[in-house]
């Protein structure tokens, strides 16, 4: 269900424009507003659960969709072959700011490891 205050249940509400660039019936991917790399986008499920510790039984097929997606996003952005990476920040330690579970694909350019 929508929360009222998530930014990116808003996104999916079409409250807020997005450079949507998939859409699936479980998940949807925009290109991030504040781009980290030459191609970044920024992969969210239909529904809202607010980071990894709220997921729950039954929300596997959720988790994987997103997945499913970054694969197709990364070979439509031509990222395949060279390289690329998806991460997702959990609460305020990783630097969580949207409580809207997301994944990151980031690439075009090298990425250093560890991340910061
Ligand atoms: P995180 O810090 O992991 O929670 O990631 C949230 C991401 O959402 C950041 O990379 C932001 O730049 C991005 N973001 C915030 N607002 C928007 C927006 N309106 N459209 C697209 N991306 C956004
Ligand atoms: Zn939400």
């Amino acid at each position: 269900m929508a929360e009222l205050d998530c930014l990116f249940c808003k996104i999916l509400a079409d409250e807020i424009p997005a450079d949507v660039v998939y859409e699936s019936d479980e998940a949807i991917a925009f290109r991030d507003i504040n781009p980290q790399a030459p191609t970044h986008v920024v992969i969210i499920p239909r529904k809202h659960i607010a980071t990894i510790n709220d997921l729950a039984p039954g929300d596997e097929a959720v988790v994987g969709s997103l997945f499913m997606a970054a694969g197709k996003v990364a070979a439509d952005e031509g990222l395949a072959n060279d390289g690329y990476r998806v991460v997702m920040n959990c609460n305020a330690a990783a630097g969580q700011t949207v409580f809207h579970i997301h994944l990151h694909l980031v690439g075009g350019r090298q990425m250093g490891w560890p991340p910061g």
